[in-house]
């Protein structure tokens, strides 16, 4: 998927999240829910990255 690196690194674990692991969460303050969304580490759930999934073709 493009825009989606592979993993995400959080600070607060100082360990690095594959994006499979990490726990997806609908971004807040009005994104379009279907175009972004932020990854959470799945032990602390800190939000470690919010990522645009859109789809191609699409503005
Ligand atoms: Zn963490």
């Amino acid at each position: 998927m493009p825009g989606v690196p592979d993993s995400f690194h959080c600070d607060t674990c100082d360990r690095d999240v594959a994006a499979e692991a990490a726990t997806r969460t609908e971004t807040i303050g009005g994104l379009d829910p279907e175009k972004w969304q932020s990854f959470c580490c799945p032990d602390c759930g800190r939000k470690l990255k919010t990522v645009f999934v859109g789809l191609e073709g699409e503005e």
